[in-house]
């Protein structure tokens, strides 16, 4: 059997909320809380949940820019969980963040050059002789024009600024990307193209992917398997198509009916969860999700839900009592305009190009078809 690229077991993180006048916790918020999986090289993993659920720190953990409390990390079947900062440098060349927003992300005093060039000095990837190449090559991998490399973050627009953060993020050849939220802070209009091109440079460079998204829309053309988390845990994990075909926990059938993708007069049963989140300091016993929850039973208040089942997991006590979900996979004829606009620019072009993906992206004065289409 082939090691996974990256094994997660049992994973905690707990923050001190409050101490008491000698400085010990009195109050823990378990930020992440028992959380396992595994990711095999060339695959994406996709976390949902609510903000706050905990997928953030669950990212951050993994790529060790913050300690577990408990648990384990293994990449390629080394425990990384307890390296020291010193230790830790091929996992920090081997997985690498791409954040949230393009804007606070890029450093404006730094040029785009100076900026790709950074990571390559720091780990060495290439002779000092070879990095201007080597920038040359990378924006050319993200679809823009090398002659970009002396301008600076504020002369781009927002998916340009992704294309260069996903430059920066590939300069040391990472063999795991951690995408949070990546595509959230950009024009729906921009998201298929940035989208498309994080998929091409997967099938590209092999690259393994967790991609954290509230976008359920996003995550259903992106990932190969989805985990669904609620405070701090994992209450359902599988396949893409399984999960959205047949969810089984309460919560993700309620996260996925939101889904906004019928046209106007196909109806679709919406699940709205009733009750306030609740609050992080005094999670409920038993089932943490029971307050919300419309099949909680007097056993959902006191015991907590495993995990169980494989390749596709739940934590419900109740979960082959309750009746089938209905797939929420939208049939071709049920898709709203906008959506069939999106999903189209997902498709792939026959000349075998990602609609958006690796287009190569002009900028200024260098005019082209491609370069109007394409931000
Ligand atoms: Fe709802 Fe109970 Fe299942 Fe939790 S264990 S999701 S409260 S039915």
């Amino acid at each position: 059997m082939t090691t996974p690229l990256l094994e997660v077991d049992g994973l905690t993180r707990h923050f001190v909320a409050r101490r008491s006048l000698l400085g010990h916790p009195t109050a823990l918020v378990k930020a992440v809380d028992g959380v396992s999986f595994t990711l095999a090289a060339g695959k994406t993993l996709a976390v949902v949940g609510e903000s706050g659920c905990g997928k953030s720190t669950l990212c951050r953990l993994v790529l060790r820019l913050l300690d577990p409390t408990s648990g384990r990390i293994r990449f390629e079947g080394r425990d990384v969980t307890a390296l020291s900062e010193r230790e830790l440098g091929p996992l920090r060349r081997n997985a690498q963040l791409i954040f949230q927003d393009p804007y606070s992300s890029l450093n404006p005093r730094l040029t785009v050059g100076q900026t790709l060039a950074e990571p390559l000095a720091l780990h060495d990837v290439v002779p000092r002789s070879r990095r201007g190449a080597r920038v040359a090559e990378l924006l050319e991998l993200v679809g823009l024009d090398p002659r970009v490399a002396r301008r600076y973050p504020h002369e781009f627009s927002g998916g340009q600024r992704q294309r260069i953060a996903i430059a920066r993020a590939l300069a040391v050849e990472p063999k795991l990307v951690v995408c949070d939220e990546p595509v959230s802070a950009l024009d729906v209009s921009i998201r298929a193209q940035v989208l498309n091109l994080l998929r091409d440079l997967q099938r590209r460079l092999g690259l393994a992917y967790i991609f954290i998204s509230h976008d359920l829309a996003v995550v259903r053309h992106i990932a190969d398997s989805i985990a669904v988390m609620n405070f701090g845990q994992i209450v359902e994990i599988g396949a893409n198509e399984s999960l959205f075909a047949n969810p089984r926990h309460p919560y993700s059938r309620a996260l996925l009916s939101a889904i906004p993708v019928p046209k106007p007069g196909v109806k679709r049963e919406r699940t709205v969860l009733r009750g306030e989140m609740p609050n992080a300091l005094h999670p409920p016993p038993g089932c943490r999700f029971h307050t919300r929850c419309p099949f909680a039973i007097a056993r959902c208040e006191s015991e907590q839900p495993e995990l169980i089942g494989a390749p596709h997991a739940t934590a419900c006590h109740r979960v082959e009592e309750l009746p089938p979900a209905a797939s929420l996979i939208p049939r071709e004829g049920d898709r709203a305009p906008s959506l069939e606009r999106l999903v189209n620019a997902f498709r792939r072009r026959p000349d075998g190009q990602g609609s958006a993906g690796l287009d190569k992206v002009q900028t200024g004065g260098v005019a082209g078809a491609s370069a109007a289409r394409l931000q």
